[in-house]
């Protein structure tokens, strides 16, 4: 057995375990021996029950001789109570509310390791736990025993019904049997670090040693665990920074910006670019200038004026030579692009073409011809266009419009298309600084961190769901006075026919009962494309007052006319998509309103509204709705998280991911460490990449 060994394999795991172990993400020793804790008990203090004095916080072992289920209270949830025995003279009292499913497994004669707070039954004198942690323990297991209680123990996230205390045995097994490989960070980072060798981290993160403490453990700050989230932030960190300097040192294309590129841009230009906008744009032309790919992130918040920038970096494509590729994540929004940079390209003389699906088969086929033949200066699209058979004649240059959705193969796809094209990702969803740096490390950032002159702040307001009737009144006025309002629902589960149906309902009621003299649209993500073209025209033209929504309206579309943003259930959405919802009101010079509606909140939900009701800055917004829900959750979608990071938090470790970062680029530019990272460049592609979903490193 060595570190690659598949689970399935190991002793005691087999298929079926092995099968709940992958859905984890665990798929060889390797992944199992840092699947980390997240949390520690001390169960040091094993007495026996005539031991345990009321007050203290103890473990002990004794078998049940009763248990029974009672009602408490009628129609409550069920109280379980069992009385248990060890030989020592004494019965001990265990009770748990809510304990239904105790009524099955927690059967007289079980023995059970119990751990909790130590009280006095007055009504029996023995001693009592209420809602102890327990675990239930196998007579035949008697040698397990010891791993579970007497010490600090170990508690896991289960895995299907690979529990915690079967991942305690499985780890202490693999352990026992495996002989721990050499260290694998390079030696120099290990003196420079003195962090602890790998394999007494291993050991003492699974198995800390009795005089570990406890308060430590449970802040992940002991030195076992640092080494462990050293581990997963370096060889992230090795993995981008290679990939990025590789495709530094790829050929691209050398443009130069000409002087009539120059007067191309200056043309185009409606108003005097912000201070901001001028950085961002210089440092694109640079990175266009050399001969090596360009591999941008363009962020900027909701309205600080990204399109202008990246259709310039278009106009030096073209005056090059080369076409340029947009890409939208969704099809109005590459409608909504293809409008702009039909605007702004072509009083200069640039072809502009759409390349969306709700075109015919007939169109689409002459717009790619065209395309090869390379006739179409700019084509706009959506992502799932260039998945297609579209050959273009000359690409020089992808904008890819990503929005909040990480699409790294996507990227990946894109170079195909072209000679290493130089790509621009565009994101509208500011993203906090630590997470910039590893989820893009690959890419190098620029910021737009200032909104043009002279916009309205639009004002939020917090109502609760009680107060609807005021919310409609209000959005009456504002349509009497010319003005039109969105009404936005939360996908309740996460599927768009679930969120269709959800806007469908209320488009019933406000166009029926709501508002029956007023004329209201509906636009959804289940329509089909001439439905929601449809809809989004007759919004637009003001032909109706009210467009209903799900979040499909979240990016891109620009009606300068709405003025009220209603979100309704705002306590379901993430910060950063309702900071997005509300960049659709503001565009005009009308004063503008976002409403948020919710239901009974809690204390984070609280905050969390309270924060947008404060902060029209994407950038605040975004580091608080990571603090306040963690990456996983920030992102809405699993996958768009950091995979790989499993013990370390972004939000908690920055440190331990700054000294990794810097660790990482050290020694991949340090040539006399070369035979080092040709190591590193092994075990990442070994152990690593599979998890981080890292795409060819080294
Ligand atoms: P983003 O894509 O970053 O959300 P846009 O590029 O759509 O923002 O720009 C938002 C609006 O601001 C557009 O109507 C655009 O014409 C306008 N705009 C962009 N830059 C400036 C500027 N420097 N001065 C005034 N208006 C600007
Ligand atoms: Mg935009």
């Amino acid at each position: 057995m060595d570190l690659s060994t598949p689970l399935q394999y190991v002793k005691g795991i087999g298929p079926a375990r092995g099968e709940m172990l992958a859905a984890k993400g665990l798929l060889t020793v390797n992944d199992l021996l840092y699947y980390a804790p997240f949390r520690y008990e001390d169960r040091r203090n094993v007495k026996t029950i005539a031991e345990l004095a009321p007050g203290e916080k103890a473990a002990v072992v004794a078998r049940i001789s009763s248990a029974r289920l009672s009602g408490y209270r009628r129609r409550g949830p069920g109280l379980f109570e069992a009385t248990l025995q060890d030989g020592s003279g004494r019965s001990l009292q265990a009770r748990w509310f809510h304990g239904e499913h105790y009524a099955t497994s927690l059967l007289p004669e079980t023995r059970l390791a119990l751990f909790g707070k130590v009280e006095l039954d007055h009504v029996r004198g023995d001693r009592l736990m209420i809602q102890p942690e327990i675990e239930i323990l196998s007579d035949s297991e008697d040698e397990d025993e010891i791993l579970h209680t007497g010490r600090i123990v170990a508690v896991y996230e289960a895995a299907g019904k690979v529990s915690a205390r079967v991942f305690r045995m499985l780890i202490n097994r693999v352990l026992k049997d495996i002989e721990m490989p050499e260290d694998p960070l390079p030696p120099s980072v290990l003196a420079r670090t003195a962090l602890p060798g790998l394999g007494t981290a291993i050991e003492e993160v699974h198995s800390p040693p009795p005089e570990a403490d406890i308060r430590l453990l449970n802040e992940f700050r002991t030195p076992a665990q640092v080494r462990f989230m050293f581990d997963e932030f370096f060889w992230l960190e090795c993995g981008l920074t290679l990939k990025k300097s590789k495709a530094k040192s790829a050929d691209g294309i050398a443009f130069t910006v000409t002087e009539r590129a120059r007067q191309q841009i200056k043309a185009m230009l409606p108003f005097k670019p912000t201070k901001a906008q001028r950085r961002v744009m210089q440092e694109i032309a640079d990175d266009m200038k050399r001969p090596h790919p360009m591999n941008r992130l363009l962020q900027g918040d909701v309205g600080s004026g990204k399109t202008i920038v990246a259709a310039q970096a278009a106009v030096i494509a073209a005056e090059n030579g080369f076409q340029s590729a947009v890409l939208a994540p969704t099809e109005i929004l590459a409608t909504q692009h293809y409008g702009s940079f039909k605007k702004l390209l072509e009083p200069l003389g640039y072809v502009v073409a759409p390349l969306t699906g709700s075109a015919s088969s007939r169109e689409k086929t002459q717009i790619k011809n065209l395309i090869a033949r390379g006739m179409i200066n700019v084509a706009v699209g959506t992502h799932a266009l260039i998945q297609e058979d579209v050959a273009f004649a000359k690409l020089g240059l992808a904008i890819v419009d990503e929005q909040h959705r990480f699409g790294v193969r996507q990227r990946l796809e894109l170079i195909k298309k072209g000679v290493e094209p130089d790509v621009l990702v565009m994101t509208a969803t500011p993203i906090p600084r630590t997470l910039a740096l590893t989820l893009y490390g690959d890419l190098d950032v620029s910021t737009i961190d200032e909104l043009p002159p002279g916009r309205r702040p639009i004002v939020t307001k917090h109502v609760p769901e009680s107060k609807a009737e005021n919310v409609y009144r209000f959005v009456a006025q504002q349509v009497s006075a010319g003005r039109q309002a969105y009404f936005v629902y939360p996908v309740v589960e996460d599927t768009e026919t679930a969120a269709a149906k959800a806007a469908e309902h209320m488009f019933e009621h406000l166009a029926k009962e709501v508002f029956p003299s007023l004329r209201v649209g509906l636009l959804h993500g289940k329509l089909s494309p001439e439905e929601k073209e449809t809809a989004m025209a007759n919004f637009k033209s003001g032909m109706t007052n009210i467009l209903v929504a799900t979040t499909v309206i979240e990016v891109g579309v620009d009606v300068p006319n709405a003025s009220v943003m209603v979100i309704e259930g705002a306590e379901r959405f993430g910060l950063a998509q309702i900071h997005q919802l509300r960049g659709r009101v503001g565009r005009g010079p009308h004063q503008s309103y976002c409403i948020l509606v919710t239901g009974k909140l809690n204390e984070i939900a609280r905050e969390r509204i309270r924060t947008l009701v404060d902060s029209s800055d994407g950038f605040y917004i975004a580091e608080m709705d990571l603090k306040l829900r963690g990456p996983g959750e920030f992102f809405g979608t699993k996958q768009s998280g950091i995979p790989g990071l499993r013990l370390a938090d972004l939000m908690r470790d920055g440190d331990i991911l700054a000294m990794a970062r810097a660790e990482a680029q050290s020694l991949v530019s340090d040539p006399a460490r070369a035979s080092e990272l040709r190591d590193a460049v092994r075990y990442i592609q070994g152990n690593w990449q599979r998890r981080y979903g890292l795409a060819q490193v080294g």
